[in-house]
């Protein structure tokens, strides 16, 4: 057991907080693990040249080492250094960020094989949080940073997740605000003239098309079905049971009316919770119910769907939660799939 700093942060701008984050990116460079916050969800940061850093995080979250790490950079300067870069990574840089989108690229021999877990090309991203930039930058080097949760839990959106999972076993963690987004990035392999989505996130689909053109992109099946036996997935990640709560989550499918009205069938059973909209918290039992938001708003769903299943996890009397199959829209994508497979992708016809 290590003994872990926690130390408040906030925007990365008075004298006391630049201090902060200089030995935070000292520790970085020295080999040792920082967890940070981003715009997405929490990360646990290591040098992602530092191969043995690189270990040292699968050991710190229990994550298998076949599942790769994505590298996180300062300024759109720093890709030409870790990857091979084309005509396209830079239209969708342009366009995306400082932001939520992981680019898979050929990489560069600087990067560690434990850190893309054998594969020979790398995800990089550039985040947007002011903390996150911040520590990248005076550090000086790329950080290699998983969400940062234990493998298997969902992933972290406020402080108090990072340290209920972590305390003990990384060295420092920056306790920031909650995570503006509260799902991880959209993760996208880029060939020379079109890009496949691994993995949907607060980019969307729509938005890649509306840059690149509809022809241009397609949606890996890994993003809605459930894949078994002997598929083997262009993002290793993406195979591994994740954001599971305790309890066993079921999706349901159908009309609106009859998924609220089977939920209500099963409402006098106290071992049964409820992940529902806003518009129908009322009916259904208040102790047992949580709201991921307004029906037509995907961007709070996302912001509470983790913080909801980590809630329930509170809650040891329930065994089963219900929730609502999300349309496939927009960012709704990324809500279902983040559900579908929180429920392993079972979901029931109502
Ligand atoms: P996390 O670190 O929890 O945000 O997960 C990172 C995701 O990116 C996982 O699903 C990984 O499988 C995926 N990923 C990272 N690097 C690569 C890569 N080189 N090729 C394919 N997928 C990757
Ligand atoms: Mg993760």
């Amino acid at each position: 057991m290590k003994s872990t700093e926690i130390l408040p942060i906030h925007s990365a701008q008075t004298d006391g907080e630049q201090a902060l984050l200089a030995r935070a990116a000292d520790c970085i460079r020295a080999g040792g693990l920082v967890v940070f916050p981003t715009e997405t969800v929490y990360g646990l940061g290591g040098n992602a040249l530092d191969g043995e850093a690189a270990k040292k995080i699968y050991e710190a979250k229990g994550r298998p080492s076949d599942n790769p790490l994505i590298i996180h950079i300062a300024d759109i300067d720093w890709a030409e250094s870790y990857c091979h870069t084309n005509a396209l990574f830079y239209t969708l840089a342009c366009a995306f960020w400082p932001g939520p989108l992981t680019m898979i690229m050929k990489k560069r021999d600087c990067i560690p094989a434990s850190v893309t877990g054998g594969l020979d090309t790398v995800a990089i991203r550039l985040p947007s949080d002011p903390v996150a930039n911040a520590l990248i930058r005076m550090a000086g080097v790329p950080i290699a940073a998983p969400s940062a949760n234990l493998s298997g839990h969902p992933s972290p959106t406020t402080k108090e997740h990072v340290i209920r999972d972590l305390d003990g076993r990384v060295d420092m963690i920056l306790a920031g605000n909650p995570s503006e987004i509260g799902l991880e990035s959209t993760v996208i392999a880029v060939e020379e003239e079109r890009v496949i989505l691994l993995r949907p996130g607060a980019v969307t689909y729509e938005d890649l098309v509306s840059v690149l053109g509809e022809g241009c992109v397609s949606i890996d099946r890994i993003v809605t079905d459930k894949v078994t036996g002997e598929f083997i997935p262009r993002s290793p990640g993406m195979k591994y049971r994740h954001y599971a709560p305790n309890a066993e989550v079921l999706l349901l499918h159908g009309d609106e009316e009859r998924v609220l009205s089977y939920m209500q069938t099963h409402a006098s059973d106290p071992h049964t919770g409820f992940l529902v909209y806003e518009e129908d918290v009322s009916t259904l039992p208040p102790q047992r119910t949580l709201s991921m938001g307004r029906k037509d708003d995907p961007v709070m769903q996302a912001h509470r769907l983790f913080a909801c299943l980590r809630a329930f996890d509170e809650m040891p009397e329930i065994k089963t939660i219900y929730a609502p199959t999300p349309k496939k829209e927009g960012l709704g994508l990324a809500v279902y799939n983040r559900l579908a497979k929180a429920a392993g992708f079972s979901i029931q016809s109502c």
